[in-house]
């Protein structure tokens, strides 16, 4: 008995070959009908026996494609039709909303087998794609999602490829970055000034290069890299000194999965965050017998290794045969550069070469970057090969939200009925064009989204340029948001929760309702409100921001605190190297109150007990020493210090006092570093589990979620789980960076639920 079938598809399901492949699951279940792509997601309507009908519903929900994401399948009779054939309808809807253009596809395995293919016409073409894999959100410039909306609608596709795109059983039917060496984007070599050499290969020539120790600008998906020989310690020293960089560490991309296990342990966790389609970045524990210059991460265990995700990054990786270090090629806080003109003003004088291509950015999108942090992938960066797949939201917002996010590491989110989208990884809102560029990709996503949303979200520290933009923005509500609050909501987010959840926000900084700066905080949060119940003991910040870098002044605060006045400075060998007239100066500052702004960050806390063990001043980028600090424990320590708990007032209040004598104790006796910074860890994750016991006595067990860029902390976020997992449901992150970069959705849908109720959001 024939009868017929209308399946309505939703998620991720345009630019991926989606089509197609329903296309050939129907011929092969011997049905006929149609399917057609709309705004809202795909329609298929079949008709055959029932048998058969079955069979190919089971196809579509267990065989779907790598890269389309099916959230809902839902299923309805219709009437039967006499059709003859399955056919692929036009697309509906033309400038209704994209919600599904996909992200940015690492190359599939069968692109790979033809770039390595001598026989095949595809032979180390560095831009070939197909319907599974290739560039999409960075050559978007429009919706719907079409070659014409493209950066490569310049090209003319030729009779081979022409063939292809129109070949329904083609892997490259309907592939709109379709290109081949006859007719695609061509790749070329070009002097710092710009002058393109002529070469018959310049793939060969910048191998060449490469592996004689020079530095190169490549032009990647989103952006460019600046790339060297990872093993070669000159060059990679070179790369740091033209770059006027830092001590960060460089990424370094390696050909597979072997030369990344060579030089990480790798968990089969981190194999499968490596080689996941996302490619992001992994943060890693590097061997000590990796072959690599110490350069590229200096004084750091931790390695970011990502594997090759475009055809090119597998020829060069191939060809050179040894890490290569790729670190965005942003310089001074500004964007990644992406065009070509602008590299050779940016980067001529950094690069001996760039190795550009013709085919056009539309979009930015720095590398995204994850850690397996307590067995779980969590992504730290959510930027190429996520944004901007649509983040499913457990309840849908009023009316569209833009949250702007943070001012650091800022990412931007919108939100429309049930589902949010991250906006890319911006970087720091410090400089003029940062701020163009956030400017310019909240204006691209509002496009591609084809929204304007009226209902703005910022945070509530007036200085952030974010929430300047907020303010400036015409928009019929623009909400400020407590930042801790927000952190909370967009780990309660992610697990669907609706409170009341214990959140325990741990970060650097936030602006708090008080006006002073929160970061060590366990609120009790629903979407639209909080009530804060406990936080850390302030420590004074002498000389404000300036406190960030020069750490010895947060240490030299924490002690006067802990010594009542009477700091030890004569003890401590990190004294011994700032002036005495600097120290008496910043002792008065701590001791009159005068712009030594209080600051209950856990961050402040690593800094300066990381300054005063490790012996370390300075940190030349914020939360250097914390980091270091943090590598160096020794996990087998078990022991703590004391601390104590006040609860005397409504906001209990954990006081570390004792803590700091105990470990001035430690250094007068030579205890090692590893061990105290093993004791320091144990007591934040004691002095937490102690707060949060204390108040479920009072509050009964609401689940716990843990947020905040402190738990990008792997010793800190497993120690608390394994302290409160047994008493309480904890939730983490994982697909919404912990740190400000996931703060934006917490944002939207406190903004959303503000909107609605027209509340104050905390008590
Ligand atoms: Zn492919
Ligand atoms: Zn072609
Ligand atoms: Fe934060």
């Amino acid at each position: 008995m024939n009868e017929g079938c209308r399946i309505e598809v939703r998620g991720t399901v345009q630019g991926v070959g989606f089509r197609p492949w329903v296309y050939r699951l129907a011929r092969r279940a011997g049905l006929a009908g149609r399917v057609w792509n709309h705004p809202e997601g795909v329609t298929i309507e079949a008709f055959g026996g029932s048998g058969s009908l079955e069979s190919f519903v089971q196809w579509l929900r267990d065989d779907t494609p790598a890269s389309a994401r099916i959230r809902e399948l839902r299923l309805s009779k219709i009437p039967l039709e006499v059709a003859e054939d399955f056919v692929i309808e036009p697309s509906e809807g033309v400038g209704a909303r994209a919600l599904s253009i996909p992200p940015d596809l690492a190359t599939c395995d069968k692109c790979e087998e033809e770039v390595l293919d001598p026989n095949d016409r595809r032979y180390r073409y560095p831009f070939t794609n197909c319907t599974e894999c290739g560039p999409r959100f960075t050559i978007t410039t429009d919706v719907p999602y079409d070659r014409s909306a493209t950066t490569m609608h310049e090209f003319i596709l030729c009779p081979s490829c022409e063939r292809e795109f129109h070949d329904v059983m083609d892997r490259r039917f309907h592939a709109q970055p379709n290109a081949c060496p006859e007719c695609g984007p061509r790749l070329s070599l070009c002097e710092p000034d710009g002058t393109q050499m002529i070469l018959d290969d310049p793939l060969a020539t910048a191998v060449g290069l490469l592996c004689d120790g020079a530095i190169l600008a490549i032009k990647g998906l989103g952006g460019f890299h600046l790339a060297c020989d990872a093993s070669n310690a000159r060059a990679v020293q070179e790369l740091r000194m033209r770059k006027h960089r830092d001590e960060k560490p460089f990424a370094v991309m390696v050909r597979d999965l072997a030369v990344a296990a060579s030089l990480a342990s790798l968990t089969t966790e981190e194999k499968l965050l490596l080689a996941s389609q996302e490619r992001p970045i992994v943060l890693v524990e590097r061997r000590p017998d990796a072959t690599l210059a110490t350069e590229v991460a200096p004084e750091s265990p931790v390695l970011g290794l990502f594997l090759p995700y475009t055809p090119l990054h597998h020829l060069l990786l191939r060809e050179v045969d040894r890490p290569l270090v790729m670190t965005s090629a942003n310089i001074a806080g500004e964007p990644i550069c992406k065009d070509n003109a602008e590299a050779v003003v940016r980067l001529g004088g950094i690069a001996d070469a760039l190795l550009v291509h013709d085919r056009n950015i539309a979009m930015r999108c720095d590398d995204s970057v994850a850690r397996v942090i307590a067995g779980k992938a969590t992504v730290l960066r959510r930027s190429r090969g996520f944004v901007p797949r649509p983040f499913q939201l457990k309840e849908a917002v009023d009316r569209p939200v833009l949250a702007c996010g943070a001012h650091l590491k800022n990412t931007f989110c919108i939100a429309v009925e049930d589902t949010a989208y991250f906006g890319p990884h911006i970087g720091d809102l410090e400089t003029l064009a940062s701020m163009e560029f956030f400017e310019e990709a909240v204006d691209r996503m509002q496009t591609i989204l084809s929204v304007e949303p009226k209902v703005v979200a910022h945070d509530l520290h007036p200085g952030y340029m974010s929430t300047r933009y907020a303010k400036t923005r015409w928009a019929s509500e623009t909400i400020g948001v407590q930042h801790h609050h927000a952190h909370v909501v967009s780990a309660m987010a992610e697990h669907g929760l609706r409170g009341p959840v214990l959140g325990i926000a741990y970060d650097g900084t936030g602006y708090g309702n008080d006006g002073t700066a929160w970061g060590g905080e366990v609120l009790l949060c629903s979407t639209g409100h909080f009530r804060r119940l406990a936080t850390f003991r302030p420590i004074k910040l002498p000389g404000g921001n300036r406190a960030m870098r020069e750490v010895w002044r947060v240490a030299l605060s924490l002690l006067h605190d802990a010594f009542s006045g009477d700091a030890p400075v004569d003890d401590l060998q990190l004294f011994q190297a700032i002036p005495d007239e600097s120290i008496r100066v910043v002792a008065q500052m701590v001791g009159r109150d005068l712009n030594a702004p209080p600051a209950h960050g856990i961050g402040r806390y690593f800094d300066a007990v990381g300054a005063l063990v490790l012996n370390r001043p300075g940190a030349t980028f914020e939360g250097q020493v914390a980091v270091a600090w943090n590598v160096i424990a020794d996990l087998t320590e078990r022991a703590s210090y004391p601390f104590e708990i006040d609860r005397t007032g409504l906001l209990h209040v954990v006081d570390l006092r004792t803590m700091v004598r105990a470990i001035v104790e430690d250094l007068t006796t030579n205890v090692a570093a590893s061990t105290i910074s093993a004791k320091f860890h144990n007591t934040l994750i004691k002095a937490t589990a102690t707060v949060v016991r204390g108040l479920g006595d009072v509050i009964g067990r609401p689940p716990v979620v843990l947020t905040g860029g402190v738990f990008q902390n792997p010793i800190l976020t497993e120690g608390v789980l394994a302290e409160l997992r047994n008493e309480f449901k904890c939730f983490t992150h994982s697909q919404v960076p912990p740190g400000d970069g996931g703060l934006a959705l917490g944002q939207v849908l406190i903004a959303n639920a503000i909107a609605a109720e027209g509340s104050t959001p905390c008590a």
